[in-house]
């Protein structure tokens, strides 16, 4: 009897001391498990068991695959984040405490003259950018860099990463998209003159050398419709180039406070050709310069009407405004606008007679008073729109 207690006892015991072990064994896996976790190793893996070790193993497993997947993400995003930064002609340059750059994609590399990966840890002071991240919002700096002579529009963004301040700048060169602007102009300026010069000296020219071969016979009908035809060739070339000179000398706008619906419809009702009808329930109270505001709407409702009678339909004027901008809609049925980008060039014209001057103009005109002018064809039918955007006049 008390030996076959002893024998249970021993047994209990044994079966107690092995259990205490694997325990401590299964502790140590999971252990070493979550320690490699922490370090970054996702892919150790427990064994399958059953039972109450099995689910324990099998939870750890799950955490294991989960934060795999949600690094091997993160490293996917960061390539891409990389990727996207280093095609952008924008230059980007992270800054953390103390001043030191943290991060800076290939154009900023560029702009600052040194590798973008060699830049993490240098001060931005040593690389002649620190006034850059004073203040707040969008400046203009003129700082000289080894990538360009600038002048640069730097962008702050501030954040918080870990607690601490970190900025963000974002640099564009602004001489450059200003000269590319500039030659844009340029060449459109100057296919519109070689054409417009080419269409008057070529008669001009053809001309003088039929009645220079004739001076001997000199039929005096012929020399006169000759010289009358070169007489109005070169008066048309000089009343193209001085509506360019015009142009240039457009004095700045004296603004007053008008209401633009009453000026809508007085200029609406100059045109006689066909019926501008003016839909607006507000007065559109703003600061401008009425003569020149009239002159503006003149030529886009000439040009609106120009369309329009080509076919049967009108024109309709739209004044509506909002908290900021009063805007003035000038929509014709016409056939809607030439497939062109020199709309807005001078001299571009399809009218026989065009001077391809009153588009230009109007938008000098409305830009100067701090507005836009857009053009573009109406969604619901053939036609065009003009759709002009004035700041309300201050309270
Ligand atoms: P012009 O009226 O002397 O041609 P503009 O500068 O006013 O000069 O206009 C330039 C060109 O733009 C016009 O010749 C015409 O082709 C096009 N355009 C302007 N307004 C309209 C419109 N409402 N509908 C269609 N085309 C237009």
């Amino acid at each position: 009897m008390i030996a076959a207690a002893l024998a249970i006892l021993i047994a209990v015991t044994a079966g107690y001391a092995l259990a205490r072990r694997r325990a401590a064994r299964d502790h140590r896996q999971i252990a070493a498990l979550l320690l490699g976790l922490r370090d970054g190793d996702y892919a150790l893996r427990a064994a399958p068991a059953h039972g109450a070790r099995g689910a324990a193993f099998a939870a750890v497993n799950a955490l294991a695959d989960e934060l795999a997947g949600t690094r091997r993400a993160g490293i996917e995003s960061d390539a891409l984040l990389g990727k996207l930064l280093g095609a952008v002609d924008l230059a980007i340059i992270v800054i953390g405490p103390r001043n030191t750059i943290i991060g800076a994609n290939a154009t900023a590399g560029t702009l600052l003259g040194a590798d973008a990966d060699r830049l993490t840890g240098r001060p931005v002071a040593e690389l002649g950018i620190a006034s850059w991240i004073e203040g707040t919002g969008i400046d203009r700096f003129e700082t000289p860099l080894p990538g360009g002579a600038g002048p640069w529009e730097v962008r702050r963004v501030r954040f918080r990463r870990a607690g601490r301040d970190h900025v963000m700048l974002v640099a564009s060169e602004l001489s450059r998209a200003l000269r590319e602007e500039e030659r844009r102009v340029w060449r459109g300026l100057i296919r519109v003159l070689s054409h417009e010069t080419g269409n008057s000296l070529g008669p001009i020219q053809a001309t003088a050398e039929v009645l220079m071969r004739g001076i001997g016979d000199a039929d005096p009908e012929r020399l006169h419709d000759g010289l009358a035809l070169i007489e109005r060739r070169a008066r048309g070339l000089g009343g193209f180039i001085r509506r360019y000179a015009d142009l240039a000398r457009l004095p700045p706008p004296v603004p007053e406070p008008i209401a633009l619906a009453s000026l809508v419809r007085r200029v609406a009702a100059l045109e006689t050709r066909r019926d501008v009808v003016v839909e607006t329930t507000t007065e559109g109270l703003a600061d401008a310069d009425p003569a020149q505001m009239e002159q503006a709407l003149i030529n886009l409702i000439r040009n609106a009407t120009d369309a329009a009678l080509e076919g049967e339909g009108g024109v309709a004027i739209r004044l509506a405004e909002d908290v900021r901008h009063i805007t003035i809609e000038i929509i014709d049925d016409g056939a809607g606008l030439p497939r062109s980008e020199n709309l807005f060039v001078p001299g571009f014209t399809t009218k026989p007679g065009g001077s391809g001057i009153g588009l230009v103009l109007a938008r000098e005109i409305i830009e100067a008073h701090g507005g836009t002018l857009a053009l573009a064809n109406r969604a619901d039918r053939p036609g065009a729109i003009a759709r002009i955007r004035l700041p309300r006049a201050k309270p």
